[in-house]
């Protein structure tokens, strides 16, 4: 009989918490829970799921325009916000149901109410103490709202799904997907879009020639850019929000969305109590095990502040639990490199591996493959988007070390992609492989011109 209540105490049902308390509890360990907000966290709630929903209401107005082309006469088309909202709730609180269910069904204690600790092997949450033999910190982040005179009428990405009104003009200040992400959607519902970011150009860290592209792509379609400036301060006024840019200019919108990036959420956890360290913007600092400098104490996902997605925290989660509770097995090691990754920007972005600058660093000679083309269905539907399909090679191993892609669905055609170059596949073997014809896509396997070295 052990000494603790439960074998694993998990803080936070975002997507690594209740991966790793399900995943422990399939293996007979006794788990518990314990959430104070919503089950699944940013990404189902306030995150990837309603942005993703979202994003897809926000193509239709191209999809009208684009019918024509192809003999269809779309006569009146109007949008309605509340519907679109409204709907994208009652999906994430069915989703909170399935989270409620598989917790539940795999025989997780769920408790409602913020933990603390109390000492490195016990929390109290609602006034009761639980001592556990570990203890998981999976308690995500939250948006980082800059200072500037008038912040307090900005909103973040957390207010932004559950708005009463839809503006009429909407300001984005960031660079970030959040940002770019989101200057999409107002723009495809119909919103006069700002996007004002503090650099040259948004998407910091992702391929140079993709950044420049899509950032065409975007303000072609009517997304206004507003570069190397900032916020300096936003006034309410009775016809909007007056907003003063740091380089004077002044626009006047009526809803201003800080994507300034997330910070580990640990408000209230009491750290302090079990000997918890921190490190640079409050992430709580952990070694290979996830492993906090409490050793009965383990972290992951957002707070842990190394790549917030959620499919790491996933995978993050199912290495922690191999490793603290499957004995037998061999010891695992989270893999942080080749994590494919997309943009639900418009056209989306997709991208895997090295930017074509990460691999000029890396290797002696690189080979740099980019295509960039008007899609097929567009010789129809009269749009003028275009798409870049690129890939990065290592001379002298031969093998794709990154591929980017900027056009549509790009994430769907990039996660087989990412299988191909986890396996260390040659440029040889994507030329042998059969193009699909005709897509987007074949462009993949098709490209046989170096672009540049
Ligand atoms: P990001 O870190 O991606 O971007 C933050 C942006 O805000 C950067 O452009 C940054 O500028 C800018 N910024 C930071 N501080 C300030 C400031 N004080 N004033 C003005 N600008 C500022 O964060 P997001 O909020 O966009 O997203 C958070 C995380 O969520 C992402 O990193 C990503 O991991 C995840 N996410 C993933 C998605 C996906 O997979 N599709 C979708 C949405 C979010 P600079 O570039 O100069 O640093």
């Amino acid at each position: 009989m052990s000494q603790f209540d439960f074998d694993l105490f998990v803080i936070g049902a975002g997507s690594g918490g209740v991966r790793a308390a399900r995943t422990a509890a399939a293996l007979g360990k006794k788990v518990a829970v314990a959430e104070g907000r919503f089950l699944g966290g940013t990404c189902v709630n306030i995150g990837c799921v309603p942005k993703k929903l979202f994003s897809y209401g926000s193509h239709f107005h191209e999809e009208f325009a684009q019918a024509a082309g192809f003999g269809w006469s779309v006569s009146h088309s109007d949008f309605d916000w509340p519907t679109l909202r409204d709907n994208k709730t009652k999906e994430i609180e069915r989703l909170n149901g399935v989270y409620h269910n598989l917790l539940v069904n795999s025989g997780v204690r769920l408790i409602e109410g913020y933990a603390h600790f109390e000492s490195a092997h016990e929390v109290s949450v609602n006034g009761t103490t639980y001592s556990a033999e570990k203890i998981l910190i999976a308690t995500g982040s939250e948006p980082f709202m800059p200072e500037f005179p008038g912040n307090e009428y900005a909103v973040s990405s957390d207010a932004v799904f559950y708005l009463d009104e839809f503006p009429k003009r909407a300001l984005v200040l960031g660079g970030g997907y959040i940002a770019v992400e989101f200057a999409g959607i107002f723009h495809g519902l119909g919103a006069e879009s700002h996007l004002v970011y503090r650099g040259d150009q948004p998407l910091k860290g992702f391929d140079e020639e993709v950044r420049q592209f899509a950032s065409e792509e975007m303000q072609k379609k009517g997304v206004q850019f507003h570069l190397n400036t900032n916020i300096a301060s936003v006034e309410k006024q009775a016809s909007g929000l007056l907003v003063t840019l740091t380089d004077g200019e002044t626009l006047e919108v009526d809803l201003v969305l800080c994507a300034t990036g997330r910070v580990p959420k640990t408000e209230g956890l009491e750290l302090d109590a079990a000997g918890i360290k921190q490190g640079k913007g409050g992430k709580v600092l952990v070694n290979d095990e996830f492993q906090t400098s409490a050793p009965s104490v383990f972290a992951l996902g957002d707070v842990i502040n190394r790549m917030q997605l959620t499919p790491v925290a996933l995978a993050e989660a199912m290495v922690f639990v191999n490793n603290q509770f499957q004995p037998d097995l061999p010891a695992k090691q989270m893999d942080y490199t080749n994590i494919p990754t997309a943009v639900f920007c418009h056209p989306n972005i997709a991208t895997v591996g090295m930017s074509e600058e990460e691999a000029r660093e890396a290797f002696d000679r690189i080979e740099v493959y980019s295509a960039g083309f008007r899609p097929m269905k567009h010789t129809l539907s009269g749009s003028d988007e275009r798409h870049l399909m690129k890939l990065v090679v290592d001379a002298d191993s031969r093998k794709v070390v990154g591929a980017h892609m900027v056009g549509t669905d790009a994430g769907e055609v990039m996660q087989g992609i990412a299988v191909a170059i986890k396996a260390g596949a040659t440029k040889e073997i994507f030329d042998s492989t059969v193009g699909i014809h005709p897509t987007g896509a074949e462009e993949f396997v098709t490209m046989r011109t170096v672009s540049r070295n």
